[in-house]
C-alpha cells in the first residue's frame, strides 16, 4: 500500500532533485523524463500515482503487468518493460506493453516481431547494453550493438528509440558515472554510423544525478517515488 499524501511528496522531490541535477549539469529540465517503476507495488499504489498525473509506469515481471493491468482495465495507462524478458513473454508484451526497455538479443527481437505482427501492433524499444563489468547484469555486450541494431532494421514492428542501461553497483561515482558515460559514447558513434537514437534511459534512485550529467532522457525511478520494496 502506498500513502497517497506521501507519494505526492516523493515525486516532488524527485521532480526537484532531477531539476537540481539539470541545472548543474546545465542541462534543460525538459530533457529529462521520469519513468516511474511501480514494480512490486499492487494495482492501488499505480492507481495514487495516477492521481499525481502519472500514466506510464515501469515493470520488470510480464505477470505483474498482466495483474495490474487487469485490476486497472480501462485506465490509459502505458506499460514500460525494464527487466530481463524471456521469449515466452512476448504474446502478453506485444498484447498489453507500449514499450520494451531491455531488448538485448535477436532472439527476442524475433519473438516480439512474430506477434506484434499478429496483434497488428508496433512497440517502441530501447536497446539494453551491458555497461557494468558484473556477470549477472544482462544487456547487450558493447561490441555487438552496431550489429544488432543494424539486423534489428528486419523487424519494422520493433521501433528503436534509444539505448538502455544499469550501471555497476558501486560506492564508487566515478566507475558508476563511466558505465553512463559509455553508454552515451556508444549511442553517439551509432548516432554518427545513421541510427535514430534520441533516447538514453539510465540512472535510478540512486545514481541519477551521475546519469544525467552525462546525457540521461529518462531515468527509471522505483524507491524514491514508492517507497522501499519488501524483499522478494
Ligand atoms: C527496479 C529497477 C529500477 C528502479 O530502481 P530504484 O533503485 O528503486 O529506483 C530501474 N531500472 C530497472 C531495470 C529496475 O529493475
Amino acid at each position: 500500500m502506498t500513502d497517497t499524501a506521501q507519494l505526492a511528496a516523493n515525486w516532488t522531490a524527485v521532480r526537484q532533485r532531477v531539476d537540481e541535477a539539470c541545472r548543474v549539469a546545465g542541462r534543460d529540465p525538459a530533457e529529462v523524463t521520469i519513468l516511474p517503476v511501480s514494480k512490486t507495488f499492487g494495482a492501488e499504489s499505480v492507481r495514487a500515482a495516477m492521481a499525481l498525473g502519472l500514466h506510464r509506469f515501469g515493470e520488470n515481471k510480464v505477470q505483474e503487468i498482466r495483474d495490474k493491468a487487469a485490476a486497472l482495465a480501462g485506465e490509459a495507462i502505458e506499460w514500460v518493460v525494464i527487466g530481463h524478458l524471456q521469449t515466452n513473454k512476448a504474446k502478453d508484451v506485444a498484447r498489453l506493453a507500449s514499450e520494451v526497455q531491455s531488448l538485448d538479443r535477436l532472439e527476442l527481437a524475433e519473438a516480439l516481431h512474430h506477434r506484434l505482427q499478429l496483434e497488428d501492433r508496433r512497440l517502441d524499444v530501447l536497446v539494453q547494453v551491458k555497461t557494468a563489468r558484473e556477470e549477472t547484469k544482462s544487456g547487450l555486450p558493447a561490441e555487438d550493438l552496431a550489429a544488432f541494431l543494424a539486423q534489428l532494421r528486419a523487424y519494422p514492428s520493433l521501433r528503436v528509440r534509444g539505448l538502455m542501461t544499469l550501471a555497476t553497483l558501486s560506492e564508487d561515482a566515478g566507475e558508476v558515472r563511466a558505465c553512463f558515460r559509455l553508454l552515451r559514447e556508444l549511442r553517439d558513434r551509432c548516432v554518427a554510423q545513421g541510427h535514430e537514437l534520441p533516447r538514453l534511459s539510465m540512472g535510478m534512485s540512486g545514481d541519477f544525478p551521475l546519469a544525467i550529467a552525462e546525457g540521461a532522457t529518462e531515468i527509471r525511478i522505483g524507491t524514491a517515488i514508492f517507497g522501499s520494496r519488501a524483499q522478494a
